[in-house]
């Protein structure tokens, strides 16, 4: 038998009343309800057969059935137990997919998924969009592209360019990691519950090697100090990487870089050479 499409507002209404179920803020439970977005969100990971997919928070399966869909091995990591029984239903008859009943920040991925290369899919919870990114960022795991819905203005910060209003520590960590272009924005009322922000799909194309060969404490550290205090010179920011007026000085001459500029319009090579010169 024909599977319903879970990504329609009826059908997601009427699994929600059989199973009388609540969905909970506090774990940003907002489902998607509009069938092209996310069929355009699994067409945005492109997934083949050989694929495996680590989805975070399959929610009552809407994007997971997407991703089933294509045949890939589909990993969906859910944290919350209320859902299992919902989960059990409507993805019925998919083998391809495996659910985890887990916190994902807390979940040993390289066990889970194993050693083979695998891409991420996910609607995220927006109460912890940059924790989960960055965590699955920073293990170093074989990660070929993450392919998130996040918020908006989540997105735009993601893939700011220097210069840019909305170009913060975010971008040039993305950035440093990650290739990512938002492909697509989407309105609030494409969700149950709608949540009070509009949406954006980002894919994150990972990279093999960083834009900057750097020790990546150093890097972050400058990072987090030039925009420690926003809309001020380098001279000043700088200082809170714990150092003097004067070492800035020398730092900034060392790095060739003007100390009269602000973080906010500095490039990824440039926090590079900010990193190496760094002493
Ligand atoms: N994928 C579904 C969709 O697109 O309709 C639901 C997405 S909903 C925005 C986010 C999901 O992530 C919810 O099901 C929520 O319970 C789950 N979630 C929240 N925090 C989580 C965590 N730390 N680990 C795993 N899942 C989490």
């Amino acid at each position: 038998m024909e599977k319903p499409i879970i990504a329609n507002k009826e059908v997601t209404l009427h699994i929600m009343r059989s199973f009388k179920l609540r969905t909970k803020k506090k774990l940003g439970q907002n489902f998607l309800v509009d069938e092209e977005i996310v069929n355009n969100i699994a067409e945005a990971a492109e997934l083949t057969p050989e694929d495996t997919v680590l989805e975070v928070g399959p929610g009552i399966g809407t994007l997971t059935q997407a991703l089933a869909e294509t045949g890939a091995k589909v990993v969906a990591v859910e944290i919350d137990r209320g859902l299992l029984p919902i989960l059990d239903k409507t993805l019925h008859g998919y083998e391809n997919v495996e659910i985890i009943n887990q916190d994902i920040l807390q979940l040993d991925i390289k066990q889970a998924l194993g050693e083979k290369s695998f891409k991420v899919v996910a609607n995220l919870p927006y109460y912890i969009t940059t924790p989960i990114i960055f965590s699955l960022l920073e293990q170093k795991l074989p990660i070929e592209r993450l392919v998130v819905m996040v918020q908006k203005e989540v997105a735009e910060r993601m893939t700011a360019v220097p210069g840019g209003k909305t170009y913060g520590a975010l971008s040039v960590a993305m950035q440093y990691y990650t290739e990512p272009t938002l492909v697509f924005t989407v309105p609030a009322n494409a969700f149950i519950p709608s949540p009070n922000v509009e949406s954006a799909v980002v894919v994150c194309k990972t990279r093999t090697k960083p834009p900057v060969d750097v020790d990546e404490e150093v890097f972050f550290s400058v990072v987090k100090a030039a925009f420690s205090v926003r809309r001020k010179m380098l001279t000043n920011a700088l200082k809170n990487i714990g150092i003097s007026g004067e070492a800035v000085t020398a730092w900034l001459e060392r790095a060739n870089i003007d100390g009269k500029r602000r973080g906010e319009t500095l490039s990824q090579e440039e926090f590079g050479r900010l990193a190496n010169t760094f002493k």
